[in-house]
């Protein structure tokens, strides 16, 4: 599972003081379920995230947390399930849709899932991007139609628009 600490920074900035990827970047799930899967990882998530994945699930939060969370250090994440050598977000679903690896909580999924691939450490270089698009593998990166500047600004910035 890809793991990230979250967003807060405004990504690398070039020479003249645009980033690399100010003309946008290309990308479209495919919905293959890799970077909610691979190896050990995290998925960090705020209280309030918290709240709605257990209204999400149907549970009070306490019970959410001790049914689909596990303590990392001083945190909590999602917990994982690995499956054929894979660690997979516990709420990735690989059985309803043939070929497809889809989110059971996709509406309530934290913000470290929605900002993908907006996260400062894969935007960080033209390098970085291809590694992780390579590494993950992630199909979506670098097909599909363009995303603007802002909407990955926004995405690095923790999914807010300021
Ligand atoms: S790895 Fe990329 S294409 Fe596959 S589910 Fe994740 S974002 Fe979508
Ligand atoms: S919460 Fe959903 S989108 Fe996030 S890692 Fe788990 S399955 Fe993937």
């Amino acid at each position: 599972m890809s793991t990230t600490d979250g967003g807060g920074s405004d990504g690398a900035v070039g020479e003249g003081g645009r980033p690399w990827y100010a003309d946008g970047l290309r990308f479209e799930c495919t919905q293959c379920g890799n970077c909610c899967s691979g190896g050990p990882g995290a998925v960090w998530f705020t209280p309030d995230e918290a709240e709605a994945m257990a209204r999400a699930v149907g549970l009070p939060p306490e019970r959410f947390l001790e049914q689909y969370t596990r303590r990392i250090g001083a945190r909590r994440s999602l917990k994982e399930l690995v499956r054929d050598g894979k660690h997979d977000c516990v709420f990735l679903d690989r059985d309803s849709r043939p070929g497809k690896a889809v989110c059971q909580i996709y509406k309530a999924r934290p913000t470290q899932c929605r900002t993908w691939p907006w996260w400062p450490e894969v935007v960080e270089s033209q390098a970085t991007w291809e590694d992780t698009r390579r590494r993950t593998p992630c199909p979506g990166m670098g097909t599909g139609p363009v995303h603007p500047l802002v909407e990955i600004t926004i995405g690095l910035s923790g999914g807010r628009d300021r």
